[in-house]
C-alpha cells in the first residue's frame, strides 16, 4: 500500500482531508505514492497561514534575513541533488543524471535571487515642483500563489519561489497532480533553512480542484501560473475577474532555423538535444526545425543519425538519455500526432512506442517527421513529446515568416556564419528567447518568457522581481 503525503502548512505537516489520488511512477506505471487532493478548507488554511505569516513579521523581515534564508536553501538544494533527483526522476521520469543536473542548476538559481534581496532599492525623482523630495520605494505584494507543472518539477516551483521569496512574500505553491512528491520534499528543505512557519506553503491537488481554488482566494496577491496555455488562460480571466496580477509562463512551438552556411554538425547535435531532451516534454523544445532548400537532405540525415543515438531507457540507468512520456494519456496523445502526420508527412525515424522491457511504461523513441508544412496540425499544435517537425524554407524572408507563423513565442533559434544574418533573424523572430548557434541555454541572469499566447512576465533576471513587488512613490514637500 502506498503511503499517503501530507499538506505543507503553517511549518507543520498536516494529513488531507479530502479525497486522494494516487502519484504513478511512468517507468512502470505503478504506484508511488498517494497524496490528498487539498480541498477548499485546506486552501483557506495554506492562504490563512502565508498571511498570518507575512503580516506577523515576514513583510518586515531584513533584507540580510532574506537572502541568508535564500543561501541557505540553495545550499540545501546543492547538497540533496542526488535525493531530490531520484525523487524527480521515479516521479517524472526524467533520467536521473539530468534530474541531478536540475538540482544544482536550480540552486544556483535560488543564490542567484539570494543576491537580490538587498538590491531591491526605489529611486530618487527630481521633480519640477520647488521644495520637494520624491523617491520611490519597492514592497511586497503579499500571499503568491505559485501554480507549478511537472515537467521540471523542482526547478519550476523555485524558480517562483525564489524571486518571491526575495522580493518579501509568503506563499502558497500547488505541485502538478503528477508529479508532486519533488516538491513535497523541497517543504522540508524549506524548514531546515529556516524560513518562519508559514511563510511556504503546499497543497498538494487537481487543477480545477485544488488549483482553481487557490486562484479563487480573496487572500492571494498574486498568482505565478507556469503551464498550458490553456490552463494559463482561464488561470489569468479567474486572476482578473480580481484585479491581481499574474505572471504566466505558457507552452511554446518554438523554430529552430539552420542556414545552409551553418556549422551543421553542431545544429543538427543541437537540434536533436534541443527538442528530445526530457523527451520533449519542455516548453522550450525546438519542435519546428526550418532547413534551407540546399542543405535540407543532409541536415535530415545528420539530425537523424543523431536521434538514432539516444539511449532510451529505464531512467535511473546512468547511461540513459531519455525516458518515458509522463502518463498514459500523454502517451497516446504523442502517438496521436505521429499517426495523424503520417498521411501528409514522412516518419523518418522513431514514431513506435517501445515495448520489450520497456513495455510497462510510456516510452516514445525521438521521432522526426520530415516534409512537414507549417500549416499541419503537427506544426501548429504542442506536442509535448519527443516528435521533431523538419520544414524545409528558401530564403530568409521565407524563414522568419514560417518561424513567426504560430500563436506562440516562448523561444526561437537561428544557426548560421553570416553575422548580419544570425542578429537581423534574432530580431525578426516574435519570441522572448532567441539563440544564435545555440539551443536550450537558460541562466538565472537573463530574462526568459513568452510572446503571444506563451506568456506573460519574466523569469530569471532581475525583471522576474516585477510582478512580485508593487512600487509605492513617496511625496513630501519640504519646508
Ligand atoms: P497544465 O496546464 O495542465 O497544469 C499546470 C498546473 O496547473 C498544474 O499544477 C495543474 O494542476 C494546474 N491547473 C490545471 N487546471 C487548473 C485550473 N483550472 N486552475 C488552476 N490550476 C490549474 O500543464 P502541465 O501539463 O502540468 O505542464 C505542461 C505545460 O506547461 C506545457 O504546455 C508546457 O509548455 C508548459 N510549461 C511552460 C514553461 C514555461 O516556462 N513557459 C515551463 C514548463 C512547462
Amino acid at each position: 500500500m502506498a503511503t499517503t503525503t501530507k499538506h505543507f502548512v503553517a511549518g507543520e505537516w498536516r494529513a488531507g482531508e479530502g479525497s486522494t489520488m494516487t502519484d504513478l511512477n511512468p517507468t512502470t506505471g505503478k504506484p508511488l505514492a498517494e497524496f490528498p487532493i487539498g480541498t477548499k478548507e485546506e486552501i483557506d488554511s495554506a492562504v490563512t497561514a502565508a498571511r498570518d505569516a507575512f503580516d506577523g513579521g515576514w513583510r518586515d523581515a531584513t533584507p540580510t534575513v532574506r537572502r541568508r534564508l535564500l543561501l541557505k536553501l540553495a545550499q540545501l538544494v546543492a547538497d540533496n541533488a542526488q535525493e531530490l533527483g531520484r525523487i524527480a526522476t521515479e516521479d517524472m521520469g526524467m533520467p536521473w543524471a539530468f534530474t541531478m543536473g536540475e538540482a544544482i542548476f536550480t540552486a544556483e538559481y535560488v543564490e542567484y535571487y539570494a543576491g537580490w534581496a538587498d538590491k531591491l532599492q526605489g529611486e530618487t525623482i527630481p521633480l519640477s515642483a520647488p521644495n520637494t523630495l520624491d523617491y520611490t520605494i519597492h514592497e511586497p505584494r503579499g500571499v503568491v500563489a505559485a501554480i507549478v507543472p511537472w515537467n521540471a518539477p523542482l526547478s519550476l516551483a523555485l524558480w517562483r519561489a525564489a524571486p518571491a521569496l526575495a522580493a518579501g512574500n509568503a506563499m502558497v505553491i500547488k505541485p502538478s497532480e503528477l508529479a508532486p512528491l519533488p516538491v513535497l520534499r523541497l517543504m522540508d528543505l524549506i524548514a531546515e533553512a529556516g524560513f518562519p512557519p508559514g511563510v511556504v506553503n503546499c497543497v498538494t491537488g487537481t487543477g480545477p480542484d485544488t488549483g482553481a481554488a487557490l486562484v479563487d482566494h480573496p487572500g492571494v496577491n498574486v498568482v505565478a501560473f507556469t503551464g498550458s496555455t490553456l490552463t494559463g488562460r482561464r488561470v489569468a480571466e479567474n486572476a482578473g475577474r480580481r484585479l491581481i496580477p499574474v505572471s504566466l509562463e505558457l507552452g511554446g512551438k518554438s523554430a529552430n532555423i539552420v542556414f545552409a552556411d551553418a556549422d551543421l554538425d553542431a545544429a543538427a547535435a543541437q537540434a536533436a538535444v534541443g527538442c528530445f531532451i526530457n523527451t520533449g516534454q519542455q516548453c522550450i523544445a525546438g519542435s519546428r526545425l526550418l532547413v534551407e532548400q540546399s542543405v535540407h537532405d543532409d541536415f535530415l540525415e545528420r539530425v537523424s543519425a543523431n536521434a538514432r543515438t539516444f539511449t532510451v531507457g529505464h531512467p535511473m540507468q546512468p547511461t540513459t538519455q531519455m525516458g518515458p512520456l509522463i502518463s498514459e494519456r500523454q502517451l497516446e496523445r504523442v502517438l496521436g500526432f505521429i499517426e495523424g502526420a503520417r498521411a501528409d508527412a514522412n516518419v523518418a525515424v522513431g514514431g513506435e512506442r517501445l515495448g520489450g522491457d520497456l513495455a510497462g511504461g510510456y516510452f516514445v523513441p525521438p521521432t522526426i517527421v520530415s516534409g512537414v508544412r507549417n500549416d499541419m496540425r503537427i506544426a501548429r499544435e504542442e506536442i509535448f513529446g519527443p516528435v521533431l517537425s523538419v520544414i524545409p524554407f528558401r530564403d530568409e524572408a521565407e524563414a522568419i515568416a514560417i518561424a513567426n507563423d504560430t500563436d506562440y513565442g516562448l523561444a526561437g533559434g537561428v544557426w548560421t556564419n553570416d553575422l548580419s544574418r544570425a542578429h537581423r533573424v534574432a530580431r525578426a523572430i516574435q519570441a522572448g528567447t532567441v539563440w544564435v548557434n545555440a539551443w536550450l541555454a537558460v541562466n538565472a541572469q537573463a530574462p526568459f518568457g513568452g510572446y503571444k499566447s506563451s506568456g506573460i512576465g519574466r523569469e530569471g533576471g532581475r525583471e522576474a522581481l516585477d510582478v512580485y513587488l508593487q512600487t509605492k512613490n513617496v511625496y513630501v514637500q519640504l519646508r
